[in-house]
């Protein structure tokens, strides 16, 4: 398995690793965000969407909705925050189905799929390495672990 850790030192470089994250997704992807809170999962994919779509881009965190979704230059984007999910068959209310087959899905919370965690995909774990630092393991899951293997992550 090829893990890839970078460190951030502070909010900019979340902020490019988003956008080096939204330069790599293609409809189909699902990428599995790990970490406490507020170690930083909204951050990176606000980021991502805001370079996707626009730099003043609205991004609300889906904590309460438990998803957002976006029109992107790479096709539909699902933010999905599953903390308040109360099992995996309730993912299936939100629009799982289409998520899966049209979008890139960031999933915030994503042990909160269970089974429905799929093999093939993109799991980023942040860490707290500080106030204002953080570090993020990135790991390419079945097809896309060559993805994350060859892509420039720095
Ligand atoms: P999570 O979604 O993991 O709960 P959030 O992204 O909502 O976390 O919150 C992260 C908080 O940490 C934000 O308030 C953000 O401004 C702050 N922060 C400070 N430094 C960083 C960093 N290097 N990367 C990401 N967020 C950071
Ligand atoms: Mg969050």
């Amino acid at each position: 398995l090829h893990t890839v850790t970078l460190p951030l030192p502070d909010e900019a470089a979340t902020a490019a690793l988003g956008r080096r994250l939204g330069a790599v997704l293609r409809p189909g992807d699902l990428v599995a965000l790990r970490g406490d809170l507020g170690a930083g999962k909204s951050a990176l994919s606000r980021a991502l969407i805001r370079s996707v779509t626009h730099e003043d881009a609205e991004v609300p965190s889906p904590t309460f909705t438990l998803v957002q979704t976006y029109d992107t230059a790479i096709g539909p984007i699902w933010h999905f925050d599953l903390y308040r999910l109360s099992g995996p068959d309730e993912v299936y209310e939100l629009g799982w189905d289409d998520a899966r087959a049209e979008a890139v899905a960031l999933v915030e919370w994503p042990d909160r799929l269970g089974p429905l965690l799929p093999p093939d995909r993109v799991e980023v774990t942040m860490e707290h390495d500080g106030p204002d630092a953080r570090r993020a393991t990135l790991t390419g899951h079945g097809t896309l672990a060559a993805r994350v293997a060859t892509a420039d992550w720095t």
